[in-house]
């Protein structure tokens, strides 16, 4: 027992609630793959990719046409011997979305038939984690009354947009810790800064006596040193995102010391490359960051799962199914504000 005996992609449209705007780009939607597998047993797996051009390169029309492709290389594959099929996914490094979703289908169907939940066969390391919520980039006025009601509503992480407009930027900043004292702050420029620029803001932002927790992607990806040059000429802790895909990238970025965090995502990395950079970062001292694409509650909870099973991760940036418009809730765990939890 453990056979796949079956494996069906469906394509599955969301709206976000309100445009989401971060440098250089404005999102209304996704259209994301969801991928069952059927057992021998009959016991069902599910997994979810959430492609993204911006960051991989993906379509979602290429993603889907190689539904028959993934059908021929797992078929009668066993999901008790996982890593197998790890081992093939691997190679789609041109559709890492779709590795994690076959990867995390796998999981959760091994989970399903033995009855074991998945952070449970990943370590079981934790059972509750917390997650921020995100201000994407606004008006003055829309980004404070954003921050206001993400704090409000018990979040005590707040991750805010910035990168298109050094000083509006700062002043944004400004204003969310006047409404949101207590919180702590992930600031993500994806790659919307020059290095210089990137250390211009975190020098302001720092002498207004303001800390930031996490200061993500200020520069491009493929500017290794520019990220080091701001880790090491900023106060605040600088982390990789756009810059970190598969392990190989993140052995570099260790290597160069150009990083203090690295932010994961499963539909950069998939599972298999996930615990390989847990692996590294911590043996390099250094610190992690979970985040998402725009993955619904489905995806998300591969990624709770990941969380709780190694936990490995200071901070959680898993909202993308808060701001979806999904009609019913499927993650395999709850969620109470910003806590995500299992229940032993
Ligand atoms: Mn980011």
């Amino acid at each position: 027992m453990g056979k796949i005996v079956d494996v069906k992609f469906t394509l599955k449209e969301y709206r976000y609630d309100k445009p989401f705007h971060i440098v250089g780009s404005i999102s209304s939607g996704t259209t994301n793959i969801e991928i069952e597998l059927i057992l021998d047993s009959g016991a069902r797996g599910y997994g979810e990719a959430s492609p993204s051009f911006r960051v991989n390169g993906e379509k979602v029309e290429v993603l889907f046409e190689m539904r028959n492709f993934v059908r021929e290389t797992i078929m009668g594959m066993d999901v008790r011997n996982y890593r197998r099929i790890f081992d093939l996914t691997d190679k789609m490094f041109a559709t890492p979305s779709l590795k994690a979703a076959i990867q995390c289908a796998v999981l959760d169907a091994f989970s399903e038939e033995i009855g074991v939940p998945v952070y449970q066969i990943l370590g079981g390391a934790k059972n509750t984690i917390e997650t921020d919520k995100t201000v994407s980039i606004d008006t003055l006025e829309n980004r404070i009354k954003e921050a206001t009601d993400i704090f409000k509503d018990g979040f005590r992480v707040i991750k805010v947009k910035v990168g298109e407009n050094l000083s509006e930027d700062i002043e944004a900043m400004e204003e969310i810790y006047k409404v949101t004292k207590g919180a702590k702050y992930i600031v993500d420029a994806n790659m919307g800064y020059t290095p210089k620029q990137a250390v211009e803001f975190a020098k302001k932002i720092y002498r207004k006596g303001i800390d930031i927790s996490v200061f993500e992607q200020p520069v491009l990806a493929t500017d290794i040193s520019g990220l080091k040059f701001v880790r090491f000429n900023s106060p605040f802790p600088v982390a990789a995102d756009e810059s970190a895909h598969t392990k190989y990238d993140v052995l570099r970025l260790i290597r160069e010391e150009a990083v203090d965090y690295v932010n994961i995502k499963l539909m950069k990395s998939g599972i298999s490359d996930a615990l390989a950079i847990v692996e590294m970062v911590k043996t390099a001292n250094l610190h992690l960051m979970l985040g998402c694409m725009a993955e619904s509650s489905i995806g998300v909870n591969q990624s709770v799962h990941f969380s709780l099973g190694t936990g490995a991760f200071d901070f959680h940036d898993l909202d993308s199914h808060l701001m979806l418009n999904e009609e019913t809730f499927r993650g395999k765990f709850k969620q109470k504000g910003p806590k995500m939890f299992v229940e032993e």
